[in-house]
Parts: structure tokens; C-alpha cells; sequence
């Protein structure tokens, strides 16, 4: 285990190497391996080119001297037939040829062979006077020869004795004997049976002087002299016989000397062309040693450039083409979300889930890549998310809760405020955390100059703590606010507080989360603005802009809810319909503008009066309706009786001094219990003012079947 721990270190030191480290190493790697294999092809080059040199020149030297060689060959044979010829016939011209054609081989045999030849050449001449000896002595016995014959032919000096006779033919039958012996034993035999011959010769001579001594005696002196003759002439025979066979020993030993120093030249030639062919053998051998070298460098280095090639490739693969494929991938994904992150289904998910693992763990530039664009991802997916929660939320104060829990649990910001800002309104705080801020918290007035709500630009306490006066915990805690803007204009301000900041680490640290939190701001501020629109808009659609009290059409809306819940309950509904009695004598003695403060007023009284349960709706111009809910039986003439009293006792500020108004009310009851509708009972409660206003005005009258004649009309 210990041992593969240091390949894998190296794995991994080459892992976390970035992308631009990885190509210059492998670049470098590649670059060295090549001038590596380079120079020593060179080199191995080099030496192969000097080898083929010197095997080439040393080649045609070689062939040069085997061509010599093959003519001196050629030249050899030519005086090996001669030296041939010369021993067979002696001839004096012969050797001629054979020194003249010798003169012409040590011209160019090569210094090896040449004392050879000298030696030869030495010999040769010794064999020729050998030769020319034996031919004269030769010569000398045909001549003993011959006079020996010359004596045999005059026998006729024997004529009429026999043993005479008989002594000449027993010389003719030695000197027959003779003659074989010696052509075929002395001249021509094998050199070895040279002296058995001559032993042979010698008695056959001796046996005839022998029988010339035992025959001469019987003879007369002429014809004993003749016989006894032959014994002289036998013995120069034998004698000239006797040299010749000496001087062919001395031949024969010349001959052989001759001819074995003949071989010798040949084995000579031989040698040197066999020491040739063994340099020309070694040279090629060497040549091809080097060739095989070199080829096996060739391989080396092409084996060398194709694992460089296969390392580029797989890196090229591994490092760059497959993660820019799961980048593609991501990227083509992150379009994909971009465009519709709310219809990623699960699959896709998984498979954005498993390309994000394949990424993220790398450490090269692709990885910092992938983790950005995952980063990225998150955070829109995150806001996306974020944006379609609030649009289904219901009201502002929802996405308010939603934005605090983003900002306290998620970011893990300590606390914030949110206030709000209206038109001509103070800015209050709507949301905190924790709660209890927002109680602590001063609502600060339309002169106070809240910095962030002035400049329409975040504030903050990092560089400066005294950067806004007004604010109250500037001493204690950091604090950094950012204007909710709309249309150019400061909508509302939501303020983080944060314990201050000792380092610029955790300055930077909070710096980045709330620029998170901005982020989620500006992102649910449309939604808060319209959502601020929406409650505005309902406001004035239900609301009276006079009195600020509910109007006809809210009224028209709710019932339908308040009979339900009137029934569901089995509670009963008070219904006051409230008149001013002679209103009008107002507007046409103060004006209408006192007319509308009188209206104003008397709202005022309606709402102190009641329950804030309860409902005060202006009906109708001085007309108004209170529905007083779960109220127990005839309570309600009680409450309209309260209010009757109320308005009577009121004084009236107006401008052209103060004054006194009554009201007429008409009172009815809707019971849950009953099958009637709530709109019948709004007449009931009509017709009974009407019966106050007959009664002689303000006074309550509650609606009975017995004064409710006209209920019905
Ligand atoms: P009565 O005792 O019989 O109810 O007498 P009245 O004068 O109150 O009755 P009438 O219905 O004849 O007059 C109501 C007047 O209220 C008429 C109208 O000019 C006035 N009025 C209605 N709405 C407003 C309003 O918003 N402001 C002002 N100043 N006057 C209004
Ligand atoms: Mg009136
Ligand atoms: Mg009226």
C-alpha cells in the first residue's frame, strides 16, 4: 500500500494541475523526448554513414585486389601448365615462358605471396639445370647404350663358336633386359623404386659379366676380347645409368620442392583472398550490426513518438474533450433552465446531477468553469425558485416572511428590519427579525432624512459608522440598508444589522452574503411592488375616499361571505342604516366643502362606536351602514341608540363656527337561523328609517312586521 502511494500522489499532483499545466508539461515532456531521440539518431546516423564509408572504400579495395587476384590466378594456372610441360620435356623455352610470365605475376601479387614466387622462381632454376643434367646424362646412356648395340652388331666375328656366340647372346638378352628397366624404372619409374631398379640393373650386369668371364677363356683372344668388351661397355652403361638415376633423384626432389612451393604461392593467394573475403565479412557484418542499430532506433524513437502521441491524444481526450463535452452539456443544460427552470423534471435532474459530479471535481480551468456555471446555476435556480414562491404569495407581508427566512436561515444574516414608505406617509417597519425589532424600532417621520431612502443608494456602516445620523443602533452593531426603488422612487428600506466587523475577512465574508441578500431583493421587488399596487388598488375600489370607510361595492362583495358566515354560525347581524337629518340645509348654509367635514367627522364617531369587527359602509351620499356582527338580540337598537346619542352630542368644528347634526337610524336583524336573505333585511332596516325620519327624526326605529308595511315593496 505504501509503495503505490507515491504513483498516486504523482496521479493527483498531475490532477491538480491546471489545464495550460498539464499542456506545458506534456509540451515539455514531448519537445525533450523528441531532441532526445533526434540527437541520438544523429548520432547513430553519423556512425552508420562512417561505417558505410569506410565499407565502401574498404570494399573496392578489396574487390580491386580480388580482380588482381583472379587474374594471378588465371597467370598461375598458365605457368602450372608450363612448369608442367617443362617436366615432362625439359624444354629450355618452356622455363622461359615460365620466368617471363613469374615476371609478370610479381608485378602486382599481392606482398604476401611474393616471396613465394621469388622462392619459386629460385627453384624453378634449379630444377631446370637438374633437368638439363639429366637430359646430358640421359644422352650419355642412349650413347652407352647405342655402342653397346653397336658391339652386339658385330657378332659375325663369332662365327662358327657357339660359346662366343652364346656370350653375345647373352649380352643382346641383358642388354634387352636393360633397356625396360631402365626407360621404365630410371627414366620414368616412381622415384622410391629408384634404387631397386638399380639394384636390379646391377646383378642382372653382374650375372652377364659373370657368364662373359666363365665363356671368354674358351675363346680364341680376338673373340674372347669382343665378349670380354661387353663387360667395359656393361659397366659405362651401368655407371651412366647410375648417374642419371642419381641426377633423377635430385629431379624428382626439385620437382617436388618446385611444385609444393608452387601450392604454396597458390595457398598464398588463396589466403590473402580468403583473408579479404573475411574483412569484406567482418565490414558487413559490422555495417549491419550498425544498420540493425539504427532501424531499432528508428523503432525506439517511432514507438516514442506514437506513446507521445497516445499521452497528447489522451490527454487531448481525458482532460479537454470529454469535460468540454460535460460543459457543453452543463452549459446547454444551464440554457435549458435559463429558459424554463420551472419544467426540469426529475430525470433531467439526475442527469444535470451526475455532469455537475463529473465537473466539479476536476481542477483545472473546465472545473472552475463548471463550478462557476454550477454556481451561477444554483443561485438562478435558487432566485427562480425563490420568484415563483412569492408571485403565488398572497400579500406583501408574505413575501416579506419569505425574504426574512432567506435572509436569516439560508444567508444565516443576524437580523434585519423592513420598513415601508407610502406617499406623504411615515416610514414605518413592517417585518422584522427577530419580531420584536420592529416594536423597538422608532417609525421614523417624513422629515427624517433616512439617508438610503434619500439617495436612492445602499448605506453602510463598514467604512464609516456615523454614515447615517438617524440611525439608532449606529454605535452598537453594523448596519447596511438598501432602498426598495420603484419608478425612481423609495418604496421602502430594508436594514441589516450585523455585530461589527473586526477584520476585512468577515467585512468581505458579510459584504458577499449581503450582496447575496440584494440579489433576492431585487428579485422579489417587482413582486412587492405589485403586490403594494394590488393592495392600493383594492383600497380604492373598496374604500370611501372621504370618510376612508368601506363603500357600496365592498359591501356588494362581502355580503355574499357575511350571510354564509352569519348561517354557518347561526349568529344574527345588527343592520343600523344611518341618515343625517336635513344635510342638505348644511351644504347650502356652509357649503359643501363643511358638508364633507361633517361627513368626516361622523365616520369618525361611527368607528369609535363599534367593534373593529364590525362594518361601517358608506351607503349612500349622507346615507351610511353599520353591520354589527354576532350580536346578541335587540343589541343592536342599544349600539344605534349609542350612536344616535353620540352624533347628537358632538360638536361639529367648522370653519364658520361650530355645530350640532342628529342622524335617523334604522335598525333590523338578520338571524343566521332563518331562511331570509340578507338583502331583504338591508330594506328592512331602509324602511325603518324611513319611519324614524316620519317619527320626527333623530330617533331609532327598529324594523317590525307591524311598521314594515312597505317591506315587501
Ligand atoms: P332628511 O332629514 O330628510 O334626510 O333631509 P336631508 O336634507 O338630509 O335630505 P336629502 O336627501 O334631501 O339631502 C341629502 C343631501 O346630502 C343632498 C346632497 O347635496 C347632500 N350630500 C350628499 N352627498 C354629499 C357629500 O358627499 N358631501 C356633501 N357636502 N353633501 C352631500
Ligand atoms: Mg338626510
Ligand atoms: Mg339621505
Amino acid at each position: 500500500m505504501s509503495q503505490q502511494m507515491p504513483t498516486h500522489s504523482k496521479t493527483s499532483h498531475f490532477r491538480q494541475l491546471s489545464l495550460r499545466g498539464k499542456f506545458k508539461l506534456i509540451m515539455w515532456l514531448s519537445i525533450w523526448a523528441v531532441i532526445l531521440a533526434a540527437a541520438i539518431g544523429l548520432w547513430k546516423y553519423s556512425q552508420f554513414s562512417q561505417s558505410k564509408k569506410l565499407i565502401e572504400q574498404t570494399s573496392e579495395t578489396i574487390l580491386a585486389e580480388q580482380e588482381h587476384i583472379f587474374s594471378d590466378t588465371l597467370l598461375v594456372g598458365e605457368i602450372q601448365s608450363d612448369l608442367i610441360l617443362f617436366m615432362q620435356t625439359a624444354h629450355p623455352e618452356t622455363m622461359e615462358k615460365i620466368r617471363k610470365r613469374s615476371g609478370e605475376l610479381l608485378d602486382h601479387l599481392p606482398d604476401p605471396a611474393k616471396p613465394h614466387l621469388n622462392k619459386f622462381l629460385v627453384k624453378a632454376d634449379t630444377l631446370a639445370i637438374r633437368m638439363a643434367s639429366f637430359r646430358l646424362n640421359n644422352y650419355k646412356t642412349l650413347r652407352a647404350g647405342d655402342t653397346l648395340l653397336e658391339a652386339l652388331e658385330q657378332s659375325s666375328l663369332c662365327r662358327k663358336n657357339e660359346d662366343c656366340q652364346q656370350g653375345v647372346r647373352r649380352a643382346s638378352q641383358t642388354f634387352r633386359q636393360i633397356r625396360p628397366l631402365y626407360m621404365h624404372g630410371i627414366i620414368n619409374g616412381p622415384p622410391q623404386e629408384l634404387k631397386e631398379t638399380k639394384q636390379k640393373i646391377s646383378l642382372v650386369l653382374h650375372a652377364v659379366k659373370k657368364d662373359i668371364q666363365v665363356l671368354a677363356p674358351k675363346l680364341d683372344p680376338e673373340q674372347s676380347a669382343y665378349l670380354l668388351n661387353f663387360i667395359d661397355l656393361f659397366y659405362e652403361l651401368d655407371e651412366a645409368i647410375a648417374t642419371v638415376g642419381a641426377i633423377r633423384v635430385r629431379v624428382v626432389s626439385s620437382e617436388e620442392e618446385v611444385m609444393n612451393l608452387f601450392n604454396s604461392l597458390k595457398m598464398q593467394l588463396a589466403e590473402v583472398s580468403i583473408t579479404n573475403n573475411k574483412q569484406v565479412m567482418t565490414l558487413a557484418d559490422q555495417g549491419l550490426k550498425l544498420a540493425t542499430n539504427y532501424v531499432f532506433l528508428m523503432f525506439a524513437a517511432l514507438a516514442l513518438v506514437t506513446f507521445f502521441c497516445i499521452m497528447v491524444f489522451t490527454f487531448m481526450a481525458n482532460s479537454i474533450l470529454s469535460p468540454l463535452d460535460s460543459l457543453v452539456d452543463l452549459l446547454k443544460k444551464f440554457t435549458t433552465l435559463l429558459r424554463g427552470i420551472r419544467s426540469l423534471s426529475n430525470s433531467e435532474k439526475l442527469q444535470y446531477q451526475k455532469i455537475h459530479e463529473q465537473i466539479t471535481h476536476r481542477h483545472d480551468e473546465i472545473g472552475d468553469v463548471g463550478r462557476a456555471t454550477q454556481a451561477l446555476l444554483n443561485h438562478i435556480h435558487g432566485i427562480s425558485e425563490f420568484r415563483q414562491k412569492i408571485e403565488n404569495d398572497n400579500t406583501c407581508h408574505d413575501v416579506y416572511v419569505r425574504l426574512g427566512k432567506i435572509f436569516t436561515q439560508e444567508l444565516g444574516l443576524p437580523s434585519f428590519i423592513i420598513y415601508e414608505i407610502a406617499d406623504n406617509e411615515p416610514m414605518t417597519p413592517i417585518y422584522s427579525y427577530p419580531p420584536e425589532l420592529k416594536e423597538e424600532m422608532p417609525v421614523f417621520s417624513i422629515t427624517d432624512t433616512c439617508r438610503a431612502k434619500r439617495t436612492t443608494a445602499t448605506v453602510h456602516s463598514f467604512d464609516d459608522p456615523d454614515i447615517c445620523p438617524i440611525c439608532p443602533v449606529k454605535d452598537v452593531l453594523d448596519y447596511f440598508c438598501i432602498p426598495l426603488l420603484a419608478g425612481g422612487q423609495t418604496i421602502g428600506i430594508i436594514q441589516f444589522f450585523l455585530p461589527i466587523s473586526t477584520t476585512v475577512a468577515k467585512k468581505n465574508s458579510y459584504q458577499k452574503l449581503l450582496n447575496e441578500a440584494q440579489n433576492y431583493i431585487e428579485e422579489a421587488l417587482p413582486i412587492i411592488q405589485a403586490k403594494r399596487y394590488a393592495r392600493k388598488l383594492e383600497a380604492i375600489a373598496t374604500q370611501d375616499q372621504l370618510t376612508g370607510l368601506y363603500n357600496r361595492h365592498y359591501l356588494d362583495m362581502s355580503l355574499p361571505q357575511l350571510e354564509a358566515a352569519s348561517k354557518r354560525r347561526n349568529s344574527t347581524l345588527g343592520v343600523l342604516i344611518c341618515d343625517m337629518d336635513h344635510f342638505k340645509a348644511i351644504n347650502d348654509t356652509y357649503g359643501h366643502a363643511a358638508g364633507d367635514l361633517v361627513l368626516v367627522e361622523l365616520a369618525d364617531i361611527f368607528r369609535a362606536s363599534v367593534r373593529s369587527s364590525d362594518l361601517i359602509i358608506r351607503y349612500g351620499g349622507e346615507e351610511f351602514l353599520i353591520l354589527l356582527q354576532d350580536i346578541r338580540e335587540d343589541e343592536e337598537v342599544v349600539v344605534a341608540e349609542k350612536i344616535r346619542q353620540g352624533v347628537a352630542n358632538h360638536t361639529f368644528e367648522l370653519p364658520e363656527g361650530a355645530q350640532t347634526q342628529t342622524i335617523s337610524i334604522g335598525v333590523a336583524e338578520f338571524a343566521g337561523g332563518r331562511s331570509e336573505r340578507i338583502a331583504k333585511v338591508l330594506r328592512y332596516a331602509d324602511i325603518a328609517l324611513y319611519k324614524a325620519k316620519e317619527e320626527g327624526r333623530n330617533c331609532v326605529v327598529k324594523f317590525t312586521p307591524e311598521n314594515g308595511d312597505g317591506a315587501n315593496a
